[in-house]
């Protein structure tokens, strides 16, 4: 059964054992649209009968023909998803669109390709993927051999964010799946329509019913909460806040479940004398600002070395002004709206709070006149600031939105104790044209990721997460097999 339209609005539904389904209490709530506060889809919450089905009909999955199938099989499926999404782009597009507000040029050119990317990749490193094996002396002389032997967990609840809603959720199901797991995924209450609408191609290329299904909610008291206490989920992987990954983690504790966590961050970025500066402020243009500042890689923080400050700061409100505040359909729209006007109230808060605590606005700080159309939308303006002091308030907590504080230092030692002093740990762009200097500051850095002349700049066969607050355990390539295989020693004794 396809997602069902009724009178005009879309309606959101859950995709349990191979179905849309309704909600089983008939609660719904409205998918508003940031760019207008537009209804985009009514969603069906599903509640704790409704997850339970699609616990058991994963665990069904699993003990069927999925669980049965042959690798090349499998993966041969998984691979076909690419081109089922692909065949689809513009339908998933205008889903991610509407759900987040993110300019169409970024959303086509990220969201979506990386999205169905994820299946083909994770379907290749399963391919190349082998166990270890050891050959032990024993006393009698006559030896032993270990081998690795490998099976899926079993079922892994999924529990997605908002910001990168396809391409983070398919980052998690893709490996799941290409090891053999059956998923039930909970994508944000913001952007649930993707994840959705991924159940239509799953039947489309013949993954069997109850390998991939979705439950559409809130987290407390809700679908969220519901899958990561119940008792037939095998293993969780969340991206999200902290607080809630605190939440999950004490969840997964019951029952001994292991648990993938991708938190959040509070980056810094780095910037000394000796950078190239047209590179530095285009790329830190595009780390403070690309999807309104909602990437959890976002940089908050900027240090610039003392003698090049004032031309940084500069520079980089020159490229702020430059940029546009627009609709996703214009191809000139560099920043779309935030995600909500929640998420803004937080934002706003935050630069309420920045104006208080002393900062010098260099520019933005405020709510951008959008026009009567569009000012029910959760617009705001790109910010920079100087002048806080280390402990305010902007400068500790994550944000999550279009702004940065800039800072000035005089010593390497200074600019590395400044970027550690923070519970986070996710990720550091340094800015240097000295190779030597890069290298000795790069791993001076507790973060899990760190660029050089660069953001952002991902190959997906290496380890991706955080350290400290922003996360436990990496996935990328072959890290994130480890976390959805089970392995087990053999040991023959000869
Ligand atoms: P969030 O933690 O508010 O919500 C994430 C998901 O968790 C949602 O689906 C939500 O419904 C669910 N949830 C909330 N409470 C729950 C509970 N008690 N039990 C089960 N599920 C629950 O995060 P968000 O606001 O959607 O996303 C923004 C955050 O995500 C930022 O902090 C950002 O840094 C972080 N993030 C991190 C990474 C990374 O890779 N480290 C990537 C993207 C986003």
């Amino acid at each position: 059964m396809d997602q069902v339209v009724n009178q005009d609005i879309k309606q959101t539904l859950n995709f349990i054992g191979g179905k849309y389904r309704p909600s089983s209490s008939n609660k719904t709530f409205e998918n508003i649209c940031p760019v207008d506060g537009s209804v985009a889809s009514i969603v069906h919450e599903a509640d704790k009968a409704d997850v339970d089905a699609a616990v058991k009909a994963a665990q069904a999955a699993m003990k069927g023909e999925w669980g049965q199938m042959p690798l090349t099989k499998r993966l041969d499926l998984i691979c076909n998803l690419v081109d089922g999404i692909n065949a689809r782009f513009d339908e998933f597009l205008a889903a991610e669109v509407a759900d987040t507000g993110k300019p169409v040029s970024l959303a086509s050119h990220l969201d979506i390709p990386r999205g169905a990317a994820n299946f083909q990749v994770f379907a290749d490193t399963m391919k190349s993927h082998h166990g270890e094996s050891f050959k032990q002396e024993t006393p009698d002389g006559a030896g032993a051999i270990h081998y690795t032997s490998e099976r899926p967990k079993g079922v892994i609840g999924v529990i997605c964010p908002w910001n990168l809603p396809l391409l983070l959720m398919t980052w998690k199901v893709g490996p799941a799946l290409a090891c053999g797991n059956a998923v039930v995924v909970k994508p944000s209450e913001e952007t649930p329509q993707t994840a959705t609408l991924l159940g239509e191609v799953m039947n489309e290329v013949g993954i069997p019913a109850g390998v991939y299904n979705v439950i559409n909610g809130f987290g407390p008291d809700s679908a969220g909460e519901f899958l990561t206490q119940h008792p037939g989920v095998d293993a969780i992987t969340f991206t999200g806040e902290t607080i809630t990954g605190e939440a999950i983690m004490k969840s997964a504790a019951v029952g001994m479940r292991d648990v993938s966590l991708e938190l959040g961050g509070k980056n810094a970025g780095i910037v000394f004398a000796d950078c190239d500066m047209d590179k530095a402020i285009e790329g830190t243009l595009r780390s403070v600002f690309a999807n309104c500042g909602q990437v959890c890689l976002s940089t908050e923080k900027m240090l610039v070395e003392r003698p090049i400050f004032d031309e940084f700061v500069s520079r980089l409100k020159e490229g702020v002004e430059a940029m546009k505040v627009g609709v996703p359909e214009d191809k000139d729209t560099n920043m779309g709206p935030l995600v909500s006007l929640e998420h803004r109230d937080k934002v706003l808060s935050y630069y309420e709070a920045a104006v208080k605590e002393g900062a010098t606005v260099v520019t933005g700080g405020g709510v951008p006149d959008m026009g009567d159309e569009l000012n029910k939308g959760a617009w705001i303006e790109p910010t920079i600031w100087t002048g806080l002091a280390d402990d305010a308030s902007p400068i500790t907590d994550e944000i999550f939105g279009p702004c940065c504080h800039i800072r000035p230092f005089d010593t390497e030692e200074e600019a590395i104790e400044i970027t550690n002093d923070s519970p986070y740990g996710l990720a550091t762009s340094i800015w240097t044209e000295n190779l030597t200097r890069a290298h000795r500051v790069a791993p001076q850095i507790e973060v899990g990721l760190t660029w050089i002349n660069c953001w952002f700049l991902r190959d997906l066969r290496t380890p991706f997460g955080g350290s400290k607050q922003s996360g436990i355990g990496r996935e990328g390539g072959e890290y994130s097999l480890e976390f959805y295989l089970e392995t087990s020693n053999i040991c023959v004794k000869l």
